[in-house]
């Protein structure tokens, strides 16, 4: 019984000397959302589209990334523009589906499609997960990830 006693009391203040060191020791919460975890460059987060240094869209609509992509989560519709050129009517990527693999990146052969650090892309329902091409262009201009 005695002998019950000391271990009690050994392991009572061996959980307390724990306790007193940790609180010398700095906090890893981070106190979200007023501080926000600053992603490694290699981060795959929210695709974004690019315009070239003339301000035009990349994107040609050749839909490889659409192809390539495990899935299915890219959805391009073409059209003709003026003169006759190709032109991207509408560029939609689901990212309920997305894996952020970054294989339509790899795939794009006019660097038009880049992954960024943005990460919140919580939303409160199915049609906030889609993003349309406007919404890809405006995506946070931090670049996280290039090929
Ligand atoms: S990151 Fe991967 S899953 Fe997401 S759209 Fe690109 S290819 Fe598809
Ligand atoms: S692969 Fe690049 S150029 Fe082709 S449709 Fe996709 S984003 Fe546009």
């Amino acid at each position: 019984m005695r002998q019950n006693i000391i271990i009690s009391i050994i392991e009572l203040i061996r959980g307390l000397a724990v306790t007193c060191w940790h609180l010398f020791v700095p906090s890893v919460t981070l106190q979200y959302p007023r501080q926000r975890w600053t992603v490694a460059n290699r981060y795959r987060g929210l695709e974004r589209l690019l315009l070239n240094e003339e301000g035009k869209e990349r994107c040609v609509g050749c839909c490889l990334c659409a192809r390539i992509c495990p899935s299915r989560a890219i959805k391009i519709v073409t059209g003709e523009g003026e003169d006759y050129n190709k032109e991207v009517i509408s560029f939609e990527i689901d990212i309920a589906r997305c894996l952020f693999c970054g294989l339509c990146v790899e795939a794009c052969p006019k660097n038009a499609l880049t992954m960024t650090g943005e990460y919140e892309l919580a939303c409160y329902n199915r049609a906030g997960m889609i993003y349309t091409k406007e919404g890809l262009y405006k995506s946070p201009e931090v670049t996280k990830y290039k090929k």
